[in-house]
């Protein structure tokens, strides 16, 4: 039996949040060692680039030797090929998520049969949670603090106080 269990959690962590953080504890309850991905998402024009992103995450989850956070451009499924992930990890907070979600996961499986997309629920303290509400908070000058890691309010607040 391979011990080795990876799982690839992608997303653009613009920026990352509690919820996001929540579902990589739950993926590291199954698998061996996730991989947090950050990826482009043409969909979204992002507020922090990859590089600041990813600086966030590493802050944030400080060395654990569980976690890789590593950024990627291209294919989501050729990220997951590329790393040997057995699994695709995404977030469902809501029925609202789940036709996106339910589409990549076929196009993923298509493209790369090997990895299986599993479904995570975060608890219900962060179910109404994403990046886009906590960016709007922190734009209009509220306390984020209950929503993203320490490192993550710091920055949100030095982006908008320029
Ligand atoms: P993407 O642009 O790929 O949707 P996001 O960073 O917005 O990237 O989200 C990455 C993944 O994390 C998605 O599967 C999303 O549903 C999930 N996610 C985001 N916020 C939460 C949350 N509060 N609880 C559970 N899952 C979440």
């Amino acid at each position: 039996m391979n011990m080795n269990r990876i799982a690839l959690y992608p997303g653009s962590f613009d920026p990352i949040t509690n919820g996001h953080l929540d579902i990589v504890e739950r993926a590291l309850e199954i698998f061996d060692r996730v991989v947090v991905g950050v990826g482009v998402n043409l969909a979204k024009e992002p507020l922090f680039s990859i590089d600041e992103r990813l600086e966030m995450i590493h802050t944030t989850v400080n060395n654990r030797p569980e976690i890789d956070v590593v950024g990627y451009d291209g294919l989501t499924a050729n990220f997951a090929e590329k790393i040997g992930a057995v699994a695709i990890i995404r977030g469902l907070r809501a029925v609202s998520d789940f036709e996106h979600e339910f589409q990549m996961a076929l196009a993923n499986k298509k493209l790369f049969p090997k990895a299986e997309t599993v479904f995570l629920m975060p608890s219900l303290c962060n179910v109404y949670l994403n990046s886009s509400m906590v960016k709007t908070i922190a734009r209009l000058g509220g306390n984020v603090t209950p929503f993203v890691p320490e490192p993550v309010a710091k920055s949100l607040k030095a982006k908008f106080e320029k």
